[in-house]
């Protein structure tokens, strides 16, 4: 799809859209700027003074730069002795000042020096203001900074496009008790004031304005790490140092593993900081030596903490550090190759976390990753994983499950095809080739393609990545006996949950086979399929066949009864976790498809007896919790028989404790059927037991395996009255680690009772709930049964409040939550809703969820039926 705005989302169809470009006439190459950030002022403007050195390329009488917000009271262009006056013009459409000189700007460099002022908001966006409170309640500021995508010129004007890169040298005057932080090490602290100090900056490498970053507040460090002469911390708000130890560990583990990887050192300067601020809209951000992140995100109590937040922890922290190399050092030249940063970030993260931590089987979990990406790209209103981009809006909406995890699991496809050491080659000579510089796509494609060729073995990798890049959508490749004794004949087309209009794309498969021959023996091949049908020699009398062997293929397989048959007669022992995974996946998505019937899913779950394997386990009650909602609450006591029936034996095998050196995925097992049991089957000997762990996590926080808090408190608000309400309200408020506020906050939308989700709404509104997740716990209530027709109806008639109670870039997330939705009536009403309403940077959220809400109302009416005749014959 290429999508392009139009009048319908509000922006003019006059005005062309290169005029978000600017010219390359005038091209930057190094920024001075000094800031005078203002965290208590009343008024929230802040000024500055910058100069801009640049080169012009052709002679000219103007320079247009990008503001936004930002007024600018002077400028001038010298050079020598020579000084000229311009005068500004700002086109708030296109966010691009136009400053004119009364003569001509000769060709060579200049230096532009302006002084502004912009003003710090509270929308988590450009030089924003992030709040804290303190033990005594009392509020403290933060001003910090998010610039991705198109938010510097929020702070400064600058040339504000990926491939403008330049070197920036930069001091903020502070107050002086203020810690201030930017990208390079603080040189020196000169007092200007009896009240304010200059603190300087060293002079950044050349990168992209999107990576600058300016902090100033309370904060405090973790002492310092040293890796190869780089000096790491962790930062954090006052009281929260013991939090910090798992995320350094994390920090220099990624520039190690990087630097060894990648051979290329860190090109950042010498000295990095992690920072963890109290409001932040997305997870973390990469700029170059001063990363940013939510709290959840950063600090955790390493001693007591669950293993999903290290392992959050340790993902973002390594996500974040392989950006240094993919998205800082090399960049993409323009937004369209925004998923490449996020891709090839994803994969790493993955690549060296299952390196580091074996035991935790990261590419196990890997499958979740892909799965969310095929849920959204079976739609219609998928997007390419690379696709044009113009306005700034576009780009937002490019941060999305496509650029992450499809671009991600296509990478992970490439890495298994070529191999992990020829895939390593590849990228270093890539990064060699193009550092401090920008790319396209297809310089990566040609990298690999020549470390393919170095190791002799001529995959055509431009070649098949572009067509699964420029490809929107995936296929499913469908697998039958063929005529010739011996042989499968497969076909692909595309994978669709709507088959409206069938497509005849084709992908370039790299089609991992395994097969179990006649005499027992495992054979595995790969072949390049890219037509739309074949036959594949396996040998005479094979017993099994297994498509998409090791999982890493970004498709679906549909097998032909006989061969299903015959492959899931003894998954544990024929399929590895992530083929597993995906075999029960695919069904699922069969059956949403409608290509399937809920009762064959139903069929399929018997075979997995046995199953310990969390993530596998996890989609299999997924497909199930999602038929549990499909029946009327007084008929679902015989599908919550079958579940209980398939998870209990499991989980009274795991006992309710764990035991000394267990896996992780044991833990991981037993708080997902402890849920599960205790929620969706409403088991009251686990409900009693959560009632326990609760009263003595209470007395004694130690004393609780941390893997079940998020657990027994999700089942006592699912069972909870207002006294619990109330307890957990002030549980959150008084919570000592960012995962705890997280657990007792969103858990004030999974109680039952109306009258308590009613006060869960007006909280999402108050002060006392941060605007980073106040968004969240809004939606949360549009996806609980017992409040999203309350929910909805509030939303509908006050759509202008809840827009602007919310940060504009996280209305999408509210929008998205609408496609729960999903009975014919409310359907129409959500339809019928945003066809009259836009959500900004929300288009592709808003046709995805309308797309979702057709999707399950389908599904709802072909299988609600269906499933309780089958219940009822049972
Ligand atoms: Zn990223």
């Amino acid at each position: 799809m290429c999508k392009f705005h139009n009048t319908e989302n509000g922006i003019g169809a006059h005005v062309a859209l290169d005029s978000f470009r600017l010219p390359k006439t005038v091209v930057p190459t190094d920024y001075v700027i000094k800031l005078f950030p203002n965290p208590t002022g009343k008024s929230g403007r802040f000024r500055g003074e910058e100069t801009i050195a640049v080169t012009v390329k052709e002679a000219t009488d103007v320079v247009s730069l990008n503001v936004c917000d930002i007024s600018i009271q002077k400028v001038r262009i010298t050079r020598g002795g020579k000084s000229i006056v311009g005068k500004v013009s700002i086109n708030k459409e296109t966010e691009v000042a136009t400053i004119t000189f009364p003569r001509q700007i000769a060709a060579g460099d200049w230096k532009l020096h302006l002084s502004f002022t912009g003003s710090h908001n509270q929308g988590l966006r450009g030089f924003y203001k992030s709040t804290w409170e303190d033990e005594a309640g009392k509020t403290h500021t933060i001003v910090t900074t998010q610039h991705e995508a198109t938010e510097a010129r929020k702070t400064f004007p600058c040339f504000d496009e990926p491939n403008f890169k330049a070197t920036f040298k930069v001091s903020l005057v502070v107050d002086k008790h203020l810690v201030a932080l930017s990208n390079g090490r603080r040189l020196k602290e000169t007092p200007v004031s009896r009240r304010r100090k200059l603190v300087e900056f060293a002079r950044t490498p050349k990168m992209s304005t999107y990576l600058t970053c300016f902090i100033v507040g309370e904060f405090e460090s973790s002492e310092p790490a040293f890796v190869n002469g780089k000096e790491i911390r962790i930062w954090c708000v006052p009281g929260k140092k013991h939090m910090t130890s798992w995320a350094l560990k994390c920090a220099v583990r990624g520039i190690e593993w990087f630097e060894e990887y990648f051979g290329v050192p860190y090109f950042g300067g010498d000295k990095i900081d992690h920072v963890a601020i109290p409001d932040f809209e997305a997870g973390a951000m990469e700029n170059t030596g001063c990363v940013t992140y939510r709290e959840e995100a950063l600090l955790c109590d390493e001693a007591t903490a669950a293993h999903d937040e290290l392992e959050g922890i340790a993902v973002t922290v390594l996500h974040e550090t392989s950006h240094f190399w993919f998205g800082d050092l090399v960049t993409m030249d323009w937004w369209n190759g925004l998923w490449l940063n996020e891709s090839f970030a994803t994969f790493m993260e993955n690549l060296c976390l299952a390196m580091w931590k074996p035991e935790w089987k990261i590419w196990d979990g890997f499958g979740g990753t892909r799965a969310a990406a095929l849920r959204i790209d079976g739609l219609k209103s998928t997007h390419p994983i690379e696709m044009p981009v113009n306005h700034p809006d576009e780009v937002d909406e490019l941060f999305d499950a496509i650029s992450y995890n499809k671009g991600g699991s296509v990478l992970d496809m490439i890495h298994q095809y070529i191999g992990f050491e020829t895939f390593r080659e590849g990228i270093r000579i890539y990064l060699k080739r193009h550092g401090l510089s920008n790319t396209q796509t297809g310089d990566l494609w040609d990298a690999l393609e020549e470390a393919c060729r170095l190791s002799g073995s001529n995959v055509p990798v431009r070649r098949i990545m572009d067509a699964w890049v420029f490809t929107p959508g995936h296929p499913v490749v469908s697998v039958e006996r063929g005529e010739k004794p011996g042989t499968i004949k497969v076909t692909q087309q595309q994978f669709q949950f709507l088959n409206e209009e069938p497509s005849t794309a084709l992908w370039p498969i790299p089609l991992i086979i395994k097969t179990r021959t006649a005499s027992g023996d495992i054979v595995k091949q790969t072949v390049l399929f890219d037509t739309a049908d074949a036959t594949i020699d396996v040998g005479e009398g094979f017993q099994w066949v297994k498509l998409n062997a090791g999982g890493s293929g970004v498709h679906r397989v549909r097998y032909s009864s006989e061969l299903a048959l015959a492959l899931t007669a003894n998954v544990q022992e024929n399929l590895s976790v992530i083929e597993r995974f995906n075999l029960v996946n695919d069904a699922w998505a069969g059956v949403r498809a409608g290509l399937s019937t809920s009762i064959d899913f139903l069929e399929l779950v018997p075979r997995f007896a046995g199953e310990t394997d969390p993530t596998v386990f996890g989609i299999i009650l997924g497909g199930l919790g999602a038929m549990h909602r499909l029946l009327p609450e007084e008929k679902r006591q015989p599908l919550k028989d079958i579940i209980r029936a398939f998870a209990r034996p499991t989980f009274d095998q795991l006992g309710w404790t764990p035991v000394a050196g267990e896996s992780v995925q044991t833990t991981q097992l037993r708080a997902s059927l402890f849920s599960t049991l205790g929620t969706t089957c409403e088991d009251p000997e686990v409900r009693a037991r959560a009632e326990e762990l609760f009263a003595a996590w209470q007395k004694d926080r130690a004393s609780v395996d941390p893997n079940l808090v998020s657990v027994f408190v999700g089942i006592l608000a699912y069972f909870g009255d207002q006294a619990r309400y109330e307890e957990f309200k002030q549980l959150f408020k008084t919570a000592r680690t960012p995962s705890d506020s997280n657990t007792f906050l969103f858990s004030l939308y999974g109680f039952r009772s109306l009258e308590l989700l009613k006060l869960t709404l007006d909280f999402s509104f108050s002060d006392e709930v941060s605007v980073q997740n106040s968004p969240y716990l809004f939606a949360g209530l549009l996806g609980n049964k017992y409040s999203q027709e309350f929910a909805w109806n509030y939303l509908r008639d006050n759509w202008e409040k809840v827009k602007s109670a919310f940060p504009t870039n996280m209305v999408p997330a509210i929008a998205r939550a609408c496609g729960s939705l999903d009975t014919p009536d409310r359907a129409a009403e959500v339809r019928q809703f945003f066809s009259t309403h836009e959500v900004k940077a929300g288009a592709m959220a808003v046709a995805q969820m309308l797309e979702q809400l057709s999707i399950a109302v389908r599904l709802r009416e072909n299988e609600t039926n269906r499933l309780l005749d089958y219940l009822a014959k049972r």
